[in-house]
């Protein structure tokens, strides 16, 4: 079991829920920007969002930022020590720095000490792309893991616990490697992910075996899926990830939908996606089919609630495998909408 840390009003590690997070791709100095993404982000279900801070401006913003959200965020900060002390001054509810980067062993002291007293935590964040040259010659797994400990270690010895730890890379394997590792040497909380996974199919793809690989060993107590998309993405996808290895907690509609084929009398990508969007307005567990054909559509979608199996002309909705109403085949999303809320 994980350490628990506290960011903000959200609690990671130690068995607790596993928290999504994202990040802003707007500049923090457009703090108008900025607060609009995390609203939306936060809509989408997003618990806490991480916000770059390269510069003394971006920290001034981020004060303004963090009293417009009720988010914890995150300050992304590289080296600069005064930028973190400035950040947690703004109201960051976590900093992400690697100490081993900070320089003088003596700023690393401050800057613990100063988190330490406002119960501000910190995240390692070792990026495999990214590693010192020490670690050259070892496997990228173990020099991820080493390269995270000796950040570990840094602050630890400035009696500072209170750590959350990532090991990504954009080599899904070596990620999954590098955290499982990881996870046997330290119980601090694991942010996991994998980084630069690229654009949105890719992404996806990438991030889903690696964190759902993770997830799937109960390694994981936050989690980011890193797309070169729409940030609000990223948190659909997270959330999709959770509930397919059964770790997304709280209610929710499914809705799965068949191949199609030959046999297919329907629009079903099309239902389908309307219904994908009507079910996620939806915060009660229910499974919904869609289904193209009537000769195999409701014998296969046993399990589900509630379901559509299409027909030449008309088309059946059926309900725990029973047929319950049959309307033309343009009235199948009204009808099935309706069916669905009387759940
Ligand atoms: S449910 Fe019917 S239409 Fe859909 S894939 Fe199966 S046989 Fe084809």
């Amino acid at each position: 079991m994980t350490k628990k840390v506290r960011i903000g009003n959200i609690v990671i590690g130690g068995g607790e829920r596993i928290a999504v997070q994202s990040m802003t791709n707007t500049k923090t100095t457009d703090v108008e920007g900025t607060v609009k993404q995390l609203a939306a982000l936060q809509a989408a279900g997003c618990d806490i969002a991480r916000c770059s801070v390269p510069d003394s401006a971006s920290a001034d913003a981020l004060a303004k930022i963090v009293k417009s959200t009720t988010m914890p965020i995150v300050a992304d900060i590289h080296f600069d020590y005064r930028l973190a002390v400035k950040a947690a001054d703004a109201g960051a509810a976590k900093i992400r720095i690697n100490p081993g980067n900070i320089g003088d062993e003596s700023k690393v002291g401050y800057l613990a000490k100063y988190l330490k007293e406002r119960n501000i935590p910190i995240r390692i964040g070792v990026n495999g792309g990214s590693l010192d040259k020490k670690y050259e010659g070892l496997p990228l797994d173990e020099a991820m893991c080493e390269s995270a400990l000796e950040h570990v270690a840094l602050l630890e010895k400035h009696s500072f616990y209170d750590i959350v730890i990532s090991v990504k890379s954009s080599d899904v394997v070596n990620t999954v490697k590098a955290y499982r590792l990881l996870s046997q040497k330290c119980d601090y909380p694991l942010h996991v992910g994998v980084t630069e996974a690229g654009i949105y199919e890719k992404g996806l793809i990438k991030s889903a075996i690696g964190i759902g690989a993770l997830l799937c060993d109960g390694i994981g107590d936050t989690v980011r899926v890193s797309l070169t998309d729409d940030p609000v993405k990223e948190v659909y996808a997270a959330k999709e990830i959770l509930k397919a290895v059964g770790r997304y907690e709280g209610a929710y509609a499914e809705v799965v939908s068949c191949p199609t084929c030959a046999r297919t009398c329907i629009d079903v990508q099309g239902i389908a996606t309307k219904i994908e969007e009507y079910a996620r307005t939806l915060d009660k567990s229910v499974k919904i089919a869609v289904m193209g054909c009537v000769v195999n559509g409701i014998g296969e979608s046993k399990g589900c609630d509630i379901g559509v199996a299409g027909g030449k002309d008309k088309s059946v909705i059926f309900r725990e495998g029973k047929i319950i109403a049959t309307v033309n085949n343009d009235e199948i999303l009204g009808e099935l909408k309706r069916q669905i809320d009387k759940l």
